[in-house]
């Protein structure tokens, strides 16, 4: 019998972050890989923000916080409920974890007994069924096709849930797809919920200020207010404020909630880095206009992206509105053969193949549970997202 637990035995890591580290070993190893696989910004985390860290470490906030975070930082998120969304929150409604992917984590540990279900529309984050069944939950992964804009409909809410389901995922803008739901989507969503007391709504927001079309973020707080006593919302300052390595994210719920998690907290990580927490208040209360400024250089890269990729015969993209994420149908490409004899069987053998045949990285539909399609992050300079598309413009060229 082996050694490691029998709950890891339904786990499979995270695409992500294998491809990012297989093309950091192919580049130690001198090949010139480009890495358009993990999502996180190419920019430094702005001046004002190191700074803010730099003068807590000399001032000796250096020491362990509070489980749920240092007050200043509850604070100020929930002043940022306030201020962008309308949403009245105190204090000890907020919870500050390493990244929100452990706030994700500790929900999910906080609340799912075995066999209680999670309803996650897919394409999804690699990493949302797999916290489920980490936390001893099911995954219940509703496939939501290009043609319903990767959007999970009312209807099929409808038809997925039942007595076992206890929470449902939305992550808007989407992660791996930029789709973002209008309030109308939210409101539809929201009255099948009000006919489902159980079900509870854990909202990922972490993308909510990269937006780059007429529909502005909403969050299903916003459109249905009434949902409050049952939904938690995600988000951290990882991707608006080119944080990543920081790890920092929150989580903001009923109290009760909160309470959980940060029981989990103090049992497991103790709590969120200190200095980063204090260089989290600096992003979220001090000078804004970094935003603007990564925003419009995202949105910059999208159109250049989208326009380059649908230069590249058997791919078809759609314009994503969120995020820095294109999802690219691979479909007219799939049982094609590499110049090796190699029949491309699946969109895994087709991100393999560019990464071997024109070293760049991007993830599987597969990792996002939907095929066939492959991810690129377009968080990188436009002058390298010229060069990855140009080689697999070549790499594609040539297959047969
Ligand atoms: N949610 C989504 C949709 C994401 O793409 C990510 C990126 N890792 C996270 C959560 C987690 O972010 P963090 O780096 O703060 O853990
Ligand atoms: N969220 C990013 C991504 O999707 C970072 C990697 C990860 O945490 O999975 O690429």
């Amino acid at each position: 019998m082996s050694f490691i637990a029998t709950r890891l035995g339904v786990i499979a890591p995270a695409e992500t972050m294998e491809m990012a580290a297989r093309a950091a070993t192919l580049r130690r190893q001198g090949l010139d890989v480009i890495s358009l696989s993990q999502g996180e910004p190419d920019f430094n985390t702005p001046e004002h923000i190191q700074q803010a860290a730099m003068r807590a470490m000399q001032s000796g906030q250096t020491r362990y916080t509070e489980a749920a975070g240092v007050l200043a930082l509850r604070t100020a998120v929930a002043a940022k409920m306030q201020v962008d969304h309308d949403l009245h929150y105190t204090a000890d409604e907020v919870s500050i974890t390493a990244g929100a992917k452990q706030a994700i984590f500790n929900a999910f540990f906080a609340t799912l007994n075995p066999g209680d279900e999670v309803v996650v529309p897919a394409p999804c984050w690699v990493s949302y069924p797999e916290i489920v069944k980490l936390t001893g939950g099911t995954p219940i992964v509703v496939e939501c096709p290009r043609e319903a804009g990767f959007k999970l409909t009312p209807a099929q809410l409808e038809a997925c849930i039942t007595p076992r389901t206890k929470w449902l995922m939305l992550n808007s803008p989407s992660n791996p797809t930029g789709a973002v739901y209008s309030k109308e989507e939210l409101e539809a969503l929201g009255t099948v919920l009000r006919r489902h007391p159980q079900v509870w709504v854990l909202t990922d927001d972490i993308y909510e200020k990269l937006i780059y079309g007429s529909e502005p973020f909403a969050n299903i707080l916003q459109v249905l207010p009434d949902l409050q006593p049952r939904t938690l919302i995600i988000n951290g300052v990882s991707k608006v404020y080119c944080m990543t390595g920081w790890r920092i994210g929150y989580a903001v719920g009923p109290r009760e909630l909160i309470k959980a998690m940060t029981l989990i907290q103090g049992q497991s990580t103790n709590n969120a880095n200190a200095i980063a927490q204090v260089a989290a208040v600096e992003a979220l209360t001090g000078d804004q206009s970094c935003v603007d400024t990564f925003r419009a250089a995202f949105h910059e890269r999208r159109d250049f992206i989208v326009d380059a990729l649908r230069k590249v015969p058997g791919l078809e993209v759609d314009v994503p509105q969120g995020a820095f994420y294109v999802y690219v149908s691979c479909r007219a490409l799939i049982g094609k053969r590499t110049p090796q004899g190699q029949v491309l069987a699946t969109d895994r053998d087709f991100v393999r193949y560019l990464l071997d045949a024109a070293h760049v990285a991007v993830v599987s539909g597969t990792g996002f549970l939907h095929s066939p399609y492959f991810r690129v992050s377009y968080a990188a300079g436009l002058e390298l997202l010229d060069k990855a598309v140009q080689r697999i413009h070549k790499a594609v060229s040539v297959l047969e």
